[in-house]
């Protein structure tokens, strides 16, 4: 029973910016879980790298190459994943970038720089994975938020407001599409040891400290710790399941 209701086995699922970090988390997790992943990014070496890595753990992976703010690389991708696998289960709208500047000091481009990567792509691939889950008679999408959903932080004004917004965009989507059987949910990641948080390590004082002193777990999340939220969320064992935001933070955002 437990593994019948956690088993991808026949899933095709997408993942945007799985050639790294917590995208290529997820995307190991649901390959072991049996699910075919297509790793979606700009850098097409590391795409390659990262599927071939789960192809010789046992997996099946591919690299697509696309940017996820254009609107039409991103019905390419999700046109080849169909004609590839004949289907689209489980999308995981995870490419993320920030800068880190106080309000005051932000450029405007810098600010849609950010929205369209970080919140409009999950609009475009969403809806371009949607005729095609439809068609199969449902799927799964996980939306990757942040504490900054939670939580301001004047550092990362576009950031936090891209990622409140992933928070209501999974709640919209979750209300229009349970009629087709889409379970739409999102994925509030804590402090995470990746290319992203290495970098903001050198450009925020103190923050290692203060990270491990506010989690109660008392270290950084890594990757890893992504695969079975993402197999839960993408399984049969969450299908009542759908409109939630869920912290995987090692209680950061319930410590006072
Ligand atoms: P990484 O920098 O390691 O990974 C970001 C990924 O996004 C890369 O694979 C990158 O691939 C991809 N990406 C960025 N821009 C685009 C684009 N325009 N088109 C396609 N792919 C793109 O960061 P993380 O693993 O840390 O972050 C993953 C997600 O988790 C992000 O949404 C981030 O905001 C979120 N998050 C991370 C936290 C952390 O502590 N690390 C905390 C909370 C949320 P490529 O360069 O090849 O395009």
């Amino acid at each position: 029973m437990t593994n019948r209701l956690f088993d991808l086995t026949g899933k095709v699922a997408i993942i945007t910016g799985g050639n790294g970090g917590i995208g290529l988390g997820m995307a190991r997790g649901l390959a072991d879980a049996g699910a075919a992943v297509v790793i979606v990014g700009r850098n097409r070496t590391k795409s390659v790298a990262a599927a071939d890595g789960i192809a010789k753990a046992g997996g099946k992976a591919v690299a697509i190459e696309a940017d996820v703010t254009d609107r039409n690389a991103v019905k390419t991708a999700v046109a080849r994943t169909a004609d590839q696998f004949g289907r689209l289960d489980i999308l995981v709208n995870n490419a993320g970038i920030n800068i880190r500047k106080p309000p005051q000091d932000l450029a405007a481009d810098e600010w849609n720089a950010v929205i369209s990567t970080n919140l409009t792509s999950a609009f475009l691939c969403s809806q371009a994975a949607h005729a095609a889950m439809k068609t199969t008679g449902g799927g799964k999408i996980i939306n990757i938020g942040s504490m900054m959903s939670i939580f301001g932080a004047s550092f990362a004004p576009a950031y936090a407001a891209s990622k409140g917004g992933i928070v209501q965009f999974t709640r919209s989507c979750a209300c229009a599409w349970a009629a087709d059987n889409i379970q739409v949910n999102a994925i509030l990641p804590g402090w995470i040891d990746t290319e992203l948080t290495q970098r903001a390590r050198q450009e925020v004082d103190g923050l290692h400290g203060k990270v491990l002193a506010r989690t109660p777990a008392a270290r950084w999340g890594v990757s890893a710790d992504f695969a079975g939220i993402a197999v839960f969320l993408s399984s049969a064992a969450s299908d009542f399941v759908t409109g939630t935001a869920i912290p995987v933070d090692g209680g950061f955002s319930i410590s006072g």
